[in-house]
């Protein structure tokens, strides 16, 4: 039998505490010892409660499951997570890029899709969002879009001719821009959207053949979204639609799905085709490079503690296993970089030592000691050495490696024969959309545009959109100008 008595109060260090309701004061009216040691805990632990809230993808929850394999492709990739039969515990985090913490998540913004794959040969994360495509292609521009999505210095507000005036003068975010403006721009729930890498990844198989791939997590759900209307008033009536909505299903036993499925590019192809297949601004066409089903990834276990599986989870695509790598992708590579740095900054240099982003394949690592070390660590502490240590074995890291050669520069990536920033963007409003999802867009643009954008930004707006679609521009160019009327 199960007693029902709580348990006594402790303090942090575990001993009995007197009272629950009452300080430590010179008779009742007077006033409050300094030697109250357990009301200083509780103060001092309060004032220290927040940490940092992430910069961006502030806003965001998710869950646990697994992921299992259900076709074989041993012939692209020797990483253990996706042999035939494996099955691997995962986390995700969903989340909005530009909001705080207590923002809608209704709010028109991409969602992060984050990914940690517990291996048997360490952590996997894959890190990507909801859209296949991202508004940049080179990292030095990155801290400056996102400082334009959120707040102006003077009036910490949000401000859409800040927005407006960083994609008009940056041509390459078209194609996001066009996503995000669309029916896809806001998903119904985080269970009824993809997920993508965006970005081009490495495998390497058994016999050290390299291709590049693409991941897309095809939502099971199917793809549902909400309009402009229905998320301005859920932002008013449930800022945390969506973080409800996965607990709930997950608790209700309705485990969401997504089936992973690949786009693999042979090595050498990647040298001749049409356009820069790095690019993160492009995707590859379905009819170049079809999908190859992987595995499923299946969300059954909700968090039960929310700061120290939420808030302190962290990813990085650093984090890839052997038989999985980067690419010459100059926003991976920063991301590489920045992530890791980002949560050096946040949460302290052994932040892999957190319960949620500790692997569960063994650590045989020479870090040692820093604020917060908690894993034993022991002689010797240095390699090469005499006594034992780990010795790393380049067979089984199996290292992704590419040739690269040529003059240090600060320049683009070189132009080929099908690289424009409009194309594809183009092919989705005339080929993707339907005629609804087409007044939609218009509808979603025109709203926005109508948000506090001014001249110079405005005239260039609508050069931006009869460069995807002179129709398109016209009509949203027309819309603004009745609105302003
Ligand atoms: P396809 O006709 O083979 O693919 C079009 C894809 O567009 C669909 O498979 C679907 O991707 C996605 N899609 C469908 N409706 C919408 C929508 N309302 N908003 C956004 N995406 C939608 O053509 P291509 O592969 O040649 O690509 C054509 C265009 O489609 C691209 O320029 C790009 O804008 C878009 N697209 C392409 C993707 C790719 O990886 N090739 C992925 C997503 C979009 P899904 O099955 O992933 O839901």
């Amino acid at each position: 039998m199960t007693s029902t008595q709580p348990k006594p109060t402790t303090t942090d260090a575990g001993i009995p505490v007197a009272s629950d309701d009452h300080s430590l004061t010179v008779g009742p009216d007077g006033p409050i010892v300094l030697h109250d040691h357990y009301l200083i805990e509780q103060m001092a632990n309060f004032n220290r409660e927040r940490i940092p809230e992430r910069q961006p993808h502030a806003k965001g929850a998710g869950a646990f499951g697994y992921f299992e394999v259900t076709n074989d492709v041993s012939a692209y990739t020797r990483a253990a997570v996706f042999q035939p039969g494996t099955r691997t515990d995962t986390l995700i985090r969903f989340s909005t890029v530009a909001g705080e913490q207590g923002s809608p998540d209704t709010w028109r913004d991409p969602r992060g899709f984050a990914l940690k794959l517990y291996t048997s040969e360490g952590n996997l994360d894959i890190v990507g969002n909801n859209t296949p495509v991202f508004f940049i292609r080179d990292p030095l521009k990155f801290q400056h879009f996102i400082r334009s999505q959120k707040r102006r210095a003077d009036s910490g507000l949000r401000d859409n001719d800040m927005q407006w005036d960083f994609w008009t003068l940056s041509p390459e975010s078209a194609h996001m821009v066009t996503w995000l403006m669309g029916d896809r721009g806001i998903p119904r729930t985080w269970r009824h959207m993809n997920g993508y890498s965006s970005h081009t990844y490495s495998w390497l198989n058994a016999d050290g053949q390299l291709f590049w791939v693409k991941y897309h997590f095809i939502a099971d759900q199917g793809i549902e979204f909400l309009t402009q209307a229905e998320a301005d008033e859920l932002a008013g009536k449930d800022a945390d639609y969506h973080r409800r909505d996965l607990y709930g299903a997950i608790k209700r036993g309705e485990y969401p799905s997504w089936t992973l499925k690949v786009q693999i590019m042979p090595f050498e192809e990647a040298k001749n085709y049409r356009f820069n297949p790095f690019d993160l601004t492009k995707v590859w066409p379905h009819g170049d490079y079809p999908l190859h089903e992987v595995g499923r990834l299946t969300l059954n276990r909700n968090v039960t503690d929310f700061h120290t599986e939420m808030e302190q989870a962290a990813f990085e695509p650093n984090n890839q296993v052997p038989g999985t790598g980067l690419s010459p992708d100059k926003m991976l590579l920063a991301r590489g970089f920045s992530y890791a740095d980002a949560h050096r900054a946040r949460l302290g240099v052994n932040y892999k030592q957190i319960p949620v982003n500790s692997p569960k394949a063994g650590v045989h690592s020479y870090s040692k000691d820093g604020a917060m070390r908690i894993r034993n660590v022991s002689d010797p502490v240095y390699a090469p050495n005499s006594y034992g240590g780990p010795q790393a074995d380049p067979a089984a890291a199996a290292e992704v490696h590419w040739s690269a050669d040529g003059d240090m520069v600060r320049a683009a990536y070189t132009l080929r024969r099908g690289d424009d920033d409009w194309g594809q963007a183009r092919t989705m409003v005339h080929e993707v959309l339907d005629d609804a999802a087409r007044d939609r867009l218009v509808s979603n643009i025109t709203g926005h545009l109508l948000g506090g954008v001014s001249e110079p930004v405005l005239e260039r707006a609508f050069r931006y959109w009869k460069n995807v679609d002179q129709t398109l521009g016209e009509r949203i160019e027309k819309g603004v100008r009745e609105g302003q009327s």
